[in-house]
């Protein structure tokens, strides 16, 4: 049996490109003591990832150029040489772009595939989920009564986010690529308005659709757009970074012009890193989980298939050409 994997061949400059990466087949590995080996069927495909392949640590060590590219990912135990987990064990870790993956138990989640299909566990159950969960109440404090403007909506995170900030009583205005997303935001998820960034003027378009300013916005893109409604925030708005797309592949990294706004407005901008939040997302998962039995909240995956298409496929984070959580199923 081989162990097909994708390696980080050489460090990109912009956006990824084939050469970038290299394929190989190593025999399968076999578990030491205490260790497992688990067969990956889904790989998550998330926006950090680009900046993991670059030189230098972020709030993770970078990948280093020749190593498996690391990748959230689900699996199942096929081997166990430890007491903790058994073959059959459905479970979720950082296993890596291939195949077949060891681990220690501690550092994997055994995950109940009888509740949610597996790759849930990525997406609106996983590290996403959770991001939208913690930023939006706990950076963000949205509540009853606020306007809340989200950008990159549509995405994984951005998706839930304004879900859970529909059921906390808020006005919802994303910010998405395209029509089709615009339409999706508001018919399928309960967005109250939609903004399409790429054919309208974002300006414009959030004096009228959030005519008492900007009390929490959600950033996961940057640039231009956290600009952009930086000039429409309301007194006491909170800015939650959670991340910056647009920023990603861009070789001089753009900050916010217009900061002064945090001033006049006596507003707060605050990142955080969902990692910090590690021992309260069982709690924060169960109640995500309780909102989709009862129909409040949606979870869309866009699955593409085959390892061999993970270059192609991680591209896509950054074209847009996906709605909702991206998974590479193996
Ligand atoms: P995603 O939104 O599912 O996918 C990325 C989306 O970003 C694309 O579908 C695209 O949608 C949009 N996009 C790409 N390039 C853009 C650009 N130049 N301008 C505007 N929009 C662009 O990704 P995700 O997993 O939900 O991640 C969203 C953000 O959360 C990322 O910034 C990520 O780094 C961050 N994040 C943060 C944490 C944390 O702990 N802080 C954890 C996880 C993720 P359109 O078609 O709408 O353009």
């Amino acid at each position: 049996m081989t162990n097909k994997q994708v390696r980080l061949a050489s460090r990109p400059e912009g956006l990824p490109n084939d050469s970038n990466w290299s394929f190989d087949e190593r025999p399968v590995p076999t578990p030491g003591d205490g260790d497992v080996l688990v067969k990956v069927s889904h790989i998550s495909l998330d926006p950090a990832m680009r900046a993991w392949m670059n030189e230098g640590a972020t709030y993770i060590e970078d990948v280093k150029v020749g190593d498996v590219m690391r990748a959230n990912c689900v699996g199942e135990v096929v081997e166990s040489r430890s007491p903790k987990l058994r073959a059959g064990d459905t479970v979720q870790g950082v296993l890596g772009v291939q195949q077949y993956a060891l681990a220690e138990p501690k550092d994997l989640l055994k995950i109940d595939a009888t509740l949610a299909p597996i790759q849930s566990y990525l997406g609106v159950l996983g590290w996403p989920g959770m991001t939208a969960y913690f930023g939006l109440l706990d950076i963000g404090k949205a509540g009853e009564g606020d306007t809340v403007v989200i950008s990159g909506a549509a995405g994984a995170v951005g998706s839930v986010a304004g879900q859970i900030a529909r059921i906390k009583g808020c006005r919802v205005i994303g910010i998405a690529g395209g029509p089709e997303k615009c339409a999706y935001l508001i018919d399928e998820l309960g967005f109250d308005g939609a903004i399409d960034y790429k054919n309208e003027n974002i300006r414009h378009r959030l004096s009228e659709l959030c005519p008492k300013r900007v009390d929490v916005f959600f950033d996961n893109v940057g640039g231009e757009i956290l600009d952009a409604v930086l000039s429409k925030i309301a007194m006491h708005a909170r800015i939650v970074i959670s991340g910056a797309i647009s920023q990603y592949n861009s070789p001089r990294f753009r900050g916010p012009n217009n900061y002064m706004a945090l001033l006049t407005n006596r507003a707060r901008m605050e990142g955080f890193v969902v990692f910090d939040y590690a021992k309260d997302c069982p709690k924060a998962a169960a109640e995500i989980a309780q909102w989709m039995a009862e129909g409040k909240l949606k979870a869309k995956e866009h699955v593409v298939e085959g390892i061999e298409s993970f270059p192609s496929a991680f591209l896509r984070l950054f074209s847009g050409e996906k709605l909702g959580k991206l998974v590479l199923e193996v």
